[in-house]
């Protein structure tokens, strides 16, 4: 059954040496409902990863609770971890072993899930379930007798997809599963995620620095900036009405097809003329407010916590409400 997945005030803290340590994620709280598809967004270093990894069992947890349901994950490692999550990651090319061919690599979690469960499953049921699998992904049936080489990138993260379906998951985490992709496979891998989630109910947590891509996929958004929650909200407010200043900026550097708009958001970018991101310690202050056009005093002392948003969702910002109204123009149509 499909459970809804809680990260509360997650904190993740990575050691840097013996003394030190490098803070990705700090305070961080968001929710998958079951059967729902949230998009995570920011840009690299945001700490949107080091989420997926502490819900995965892959990152240390300085502080926070996740849960899937009734069951706490913080402490569960390996086996004891719910099959019913699982992870597609970025790189097709390194995430599948050459040595071995595609039917073997979608078969190793069944072998493993037989071996922890008791259960066996005839070779015969095995090789059924893998072309099962394969159809799904749209890749034919002889794919299971050939090799990772023979595939392109494409192709190969249909069969990353296939390997995290096949112990029917209900929430699949992707981590910018389709960023090493061209642009026309992008969509068909993003078309055949969101044809999954209708059609399993299978629940999403996709995760991306790319906010054009994910506006196709989620019907949430959450939007993180070195460690913290920015802004969250239903995809459609969150894209069409962003309420952050950093989340404006993340919407206005979205690719746009109406070359009308993109002149006007170069021009007001150009205006803007932003300093670039600097990795100064955070202490009690808006991690934004060194790129941010409209900081005052207040958001170099004091941290703006999540709060209810004037339009709806939530915006970590002491100006909400205040900004100048957001303007249509920076917005592609959603489909
Ligand atoms: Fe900008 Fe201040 Fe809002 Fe931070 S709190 S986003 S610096 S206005
Ligand atoms: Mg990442």
């Amino acid at each position: 059954e499909a459970a809804e997945l809680t990260v509360s005030d997650l904190v993740v803290d990575y050691p840097i040496g013996r003394r030190r340590h490098r803070r990705a994620v700090d305070g961080v709280s968001l929710s998958v409902p079951a059967g729902r598809a949230v998009g995570l967004v920011g840009e690299s270093g945001s700490g949107k990863s080091s989420v997926a990894k502490a819900v995965l069992g892959m990152a240390p947890l300085s502080a926070g609770r996740i849960t899937y349901g009734t069951t706490v994950l913080n402490d569960l490692r390996g086996p004891a971890r719910p099959q019913d999550i699982q992870v597609v990651f970025q790189d097709p090319y390194s995430s599948l072993d050459p040595t071995k061919t595609i039917g073997y690599t979608l078969q190793e979690p069944l072998r493993a899930h037989c071996a922890r469960t008791g259960r066996s499953l005839s070779a015969a049921a095995r090789d059924e379930l893998v072309r099962a699998m394969l159809a799904k992904v749209g890749l034919p049936a002889g794919t299971a007798e050939r090799y990772p080489a023979q595939f392109s990138g494409g192709q190969r993260q249909r069969i990353s997809i296939a390997r995290a379906l096949i112990l029917q998951p209900r929430l699949l985490i992707c981590d910018e599963a389709v960023s090493a992709l061209d642009l026309s496979i992008q969509a068909q891998i993003l078309n055949l995620l969101l044809e999954l989630h209708l059609e399993l109910g299978l629940s999403l947590l996709f995760i991306t620095h790319d906010l054009s891509v994910v506006n196709h996929v989620a019907e949430d958004l959450v939007v993180m900036f070195r460690g913290r929650v920015m802004e969250s909200g239903s995809a459609e407010l969150v894209y069409r009405q962003p309420q952050h200043p950093y989340t404006r900026q993340l919407v206005m550097s979205a690719p746009m097809q109406d070359l009308e708009a993109q002149r006007a958001r170069r021009e007001r970018r150009e205006a803007l003329a932003l300093p670039p991101a600097r990795q100064a310690p955070l202490g009690e202050a808006c991690p934004f407010a060194h790129r941010c056009p409209f900081a005052v005093d207040r958001c170099r002392s004091e941290r703006p916590l999540l709060r209810s948003a004037p339009l709806g969702g939530q915006v970590a910002c002491h100006l909400a409400g205040e900004l100048p109204p957001w303007s249509d123009e920076h917005t592609q149509p959603r489909e």
